[in-house]
């Protein structure tokens, strides 16, 4: 399994980054986690024909804002149909912009959260705590990946991650938030270590963020391997 970072804000993207945004490849099989602001242009630099399955945490722009871009590629390129992973109100999101076109033209809809075989991975969303509906999502195949959206403090992040390979975990760190509904990096660590995962990427950065203070305060609670998710860094799962 290989996973290439497209983009690693939060909320909006800093220079030269993208928001949230995920490349997953196995035996040919490309699997594309949320699609967030300025992630599309990278995505087709890496894969120029586009993924195999879309998958999308939760209805937030910038999560979601370039699936409205790759729907126009399918759509007007002629490019044909998607399978497309997602809690519904993304779909509502979508829809908004695109108000004369049925979006199933274009994608095979299937709920989130629950289990899926995509290709080579087994999928399953499981509901997190967030502003809107979340799924935080887990790929299983030969390794395990897991990727939480957006989410605050939950006993279900312990077991989304449980023995996971590689976690990629949300540390958004908003200055004065006080939601519960969203993460630290400190919270990140801690989380990490209940799930027994192997590594830790944190990412969903607030811009602006320092980012080696998130990497510190996360190593204080996690003694495994840490890093923070960057742009068109490439990491190989075992
Ligand atoms: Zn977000």
């Amino acid at each position: 399994m290989r996973l290439t970072v497209l983009g690693s804000c939060g909320a909006y993207p800093e220079p030269g980054r993208a928001c949230s945004g995920f490349a997953v490849e196995e035996s040919g099989f490309r699997v594309v986690l949320d699609l967030g602001y300025g992630t599309l242009p990278r995505l087709l630099e890496l894969w120029p024909s586009g993924p195999d399955a879309v998958v999308i945490t939760h209805e937030h722009p910038d999560h979601c804002a370039d699936l409205h871009g790759l729907f126009r590629m399918q759509y007007y390129g002629r490019r044909g149909r998607l399978p497309l992973y997602c809690p519904p109100g993304v779909l509502d999101r979508l829809q908004g912009l695109e108000p004369d076109v049925s979006l199933r033209e274009v994608f095979d809809v299937f709920a989130l959260p629950g289990t899926w075989d995509v290709g080579p991975f087994e999928l399953t969303g499981v509901d997190l705590p967030h502003f809107v509906e979340n799924a935080g999502v887990r790929l299983e195949s030969s390794r395990v990946l897991a990727y939480t959206g957006d989410t605050g403090p939950s006993p279900a992040l312990a077991e989304l991650g449980r023995n996971a390979d590689l976690f990629i975990v949300e540390a958004t760190d908003r200055p004065g938030d006080t939601s519960g509904l969203l993460m630290t990096a400190a919270a990140a660590g801690s989380w990490a270590r209940q799930a027994g995962a192997r590594r830790l990427m944190l990412t969903h950065f607030w811009p602006g963020n320092d980012r080696f203070a998130a990497l510190a305060a996360a190593r204080a609670a996690f003694s495994g391997e840490v890093f923070a998710a960057s742009e068109d860094d490439v990491h190989a799962l075992g």
